[in-house]
């Protein structure tokens, strides 16, 4: 028997092949346990329960505030859960202790508490102006009604495992949506674990489903499903791609959270320290490997040569180790396979520009087994560089020179990405200028990484479609239904009957 199986219809239940695979500690290399490993035919049966718990069953008819009491008792329990939850995060999927109690778990649990809070309070009805047929003759009363899309497909990353799955299950569930969520094959144990707080607050069988197995069967057959209504996707814009060729056939809606080369744009006023730190932070939080990372530096040329000593400095005193304890900043990459691709762009990096700190993959006697590599830092990047093109998802940072702002707009704006960036200046309605000008859908000034349950995020260009979190995201999980509502009877009062009847 697996050591964690998946959970459908209220159960957990070993994929039908019986097949498994394990999943390792990234700081070890360790075996932490097996998974049962899902098929089409897994994805199959949680399909149909999801099917029948929002066909027949009472979850899309409850009211908000029904829903929101169970939504929110799983936000509640999360949080008590917080050591448990942590631990687990850091073990199965790098990064470090500190990140994930107050990052993941505390965002996780205030996810589920937000769109509870939504569920109660955003009305599930909007008036529409009167309809009138003619100019002059009196209106008739529409309105909206929002209303569940039906079986939602999910697939999350591997970089944030339960706020990725919070920022899914919660809205969708919230608004009355039965789900089908297939996390990443390396990093699903903290899914499993919120099936399994799941259960324990009691959604009706089948409302939430959680399938693992590899994205090439398990996400290609829910993507592809003719059973569900919705595909909501966070992962790289090449497999964002390929989920929407697969959900074309039967027109699923689609929301594709995607890759990212975030630029960071320093104005020469700025607080040097501040913007040293502060995009050493916008880069370097959970070794880069997050898809809003500020991975492009766009510097002023007035301050570049001092900037880059600054970081360069600070980006050594990074104290890499073991993740689980409260000291360590930098944990390990989530894979070995993970750690190549940092290694492999490194090295290419090493033949376009200039490595100023880092470069190698850690050593010592913490780190020989697992999957670190030093913070990296390289300066005289051309934008047009690989490494300043390309979304590494390692902990790698690239510095452009520039010579004013026109520039680091126009340097900026130069990507097939488009998620996030950020503006490090002293002047504050310059920076909002500055801002206002780049072409990505979340820009920070003087900060990094900062998202919020209340605030929506998504991604110009080929950094993704649609929004979530914020009460778009809480719409994104609703069809919305105009009712024109005529209250005569009167068949001669209907002058629309005249269009085709002539007597
Ligand atoms: P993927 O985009 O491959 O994986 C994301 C999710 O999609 C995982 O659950 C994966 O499953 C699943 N998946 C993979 N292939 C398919 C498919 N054909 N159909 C449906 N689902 C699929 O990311 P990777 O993990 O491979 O990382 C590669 C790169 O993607 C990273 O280096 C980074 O650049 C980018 N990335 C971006 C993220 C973001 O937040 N924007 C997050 C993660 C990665 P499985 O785990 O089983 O492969």
């Amino acid at each position: 028997m697996s050591d964690y199986q998946m959970y459908i219809d209220g159960a957990f239940t070993e994929a039908e092949s019986g097949d498994s695979y394990a999943t390792y500690n990234p700081a070890t290399g360790e075996k932490i346990a097996d998974i049962a490993k899902g098929g089409r035919e897994d994805v199959d049966r949680a399909v149909s329960a999801a099917r029948k718990a929002f066909d027949e069953g009472p979850w899309p008819k409850m009211s908000g505030a029904e829903r929101a009491a169970l939504v929110r008792q799983m936000g509640e329990k999360i949080q008590q859960k917080i050591n448990e939850l942590a631990e687990l995060e850091v073990k199965d999927g790098g990064g470090t202790i500190r990140k994930a109690m107050m990052a993941d778990v505390n965002t996780c649990a205030g996810v589920f508490l937000k769109y509870a809070e939504y569920a109660e309070s955003i009305p599930d009805t909007e008036d529409l102006p009167d309809f009138s047929v003619m100019p002059g003759l009196p209106g008739v009363p529409n309105y909206l009604k929002y209303e569940p899309i039906g079986v939602c497909g999910q697939i999350t990353p591997w970089n944030f495992p339960l706020v990725m799955a919070s920022w899914k299950i919660a809205p969708a569930i919230a608004a009355g949506n039965t789900i089908v969520l297939k996390p990443a094959s390396i990093t699903s144990l903290t899914a499993l674990e919120l099936a399994r707080i799941a259960d324990e607050v009691g959604f009706p069988p089948g409302v939430v489903n959680v399938v693992t197995g590899p994205g090439g069967t398990v996400g290609e057959a829910i993507a592809s499903h003719p059973g569900v209504d919705k595909v909501a996707f966070t992962g790289s814009t090449e497999v964002g791609a390929r989920i929407m060729q697969l959900a074309a056939p039967t027109v699923k809606k689609v929301t594709l959270e995607l890759g990212g080369k975030s630029a960071g744009i320093v104005t020469e006023d700025v607080n040097l320290e501040l913007a040293a730190k502060g995009i050493l932070w916008g880069t370097f939080f959970h070794n880069g490997q997050v898809c809003e990372s500020g991975t492009r530096a766009v510097v002023n040329e007035k301050i570049y040569d001092d900037l880059v000593s600054l970081m360069s400095e600070k980006a050594g005193t990074l104290k890499l180790g073991d993740p689980l304890d409260f000291a360590t900043d930098e944990g390990p990459l989530v894979s070995q396979a993970q750690l190549e691709t940092v290694e492999r762009y490194v090295e290419i990096g090493k033949k376009e520009a200039k490595l100023v700190c880092g470069g190698s993959r850690a050593s010592g006697d913490a780190l020989d087994q697992g999957y670190f590599f030093e913070p990296t830092i390289f300066a005289d990047v051309d934008n047009g560089d690989k490494i300043a093109q390309e979304e590494i998802f390692g902990p790698v940072l690239s510095v452009i020179k520039v010579k004013d702002d026109e520039e680091a707009v126009a340097v900026a704006n130069d990507s097939m990405y488009g998620l996030a960036g950020a503006v490090w200046s002293n002047d504050i309605e310059r920076a909002k200028g500055i801002a206002e000008r780049m072409r990505t859908g979340t820009i920070w000034i003087n900060e990094h990484h900062l998202l919020g349950p209340e605030h929506p995020f998504g991604g110009y260009k080929q950094s993704g479609v649609g929004y979530e979190m914020g009460v778009d995201g809480y719409r994104a999980y609703q069809a919305k239904k105009r009712i024109h509502v005529d209250a005569n009877t009167d068949p001669n009062a209907h002058f629309t009957f005249s269009l085709i009847f002539s007597q």
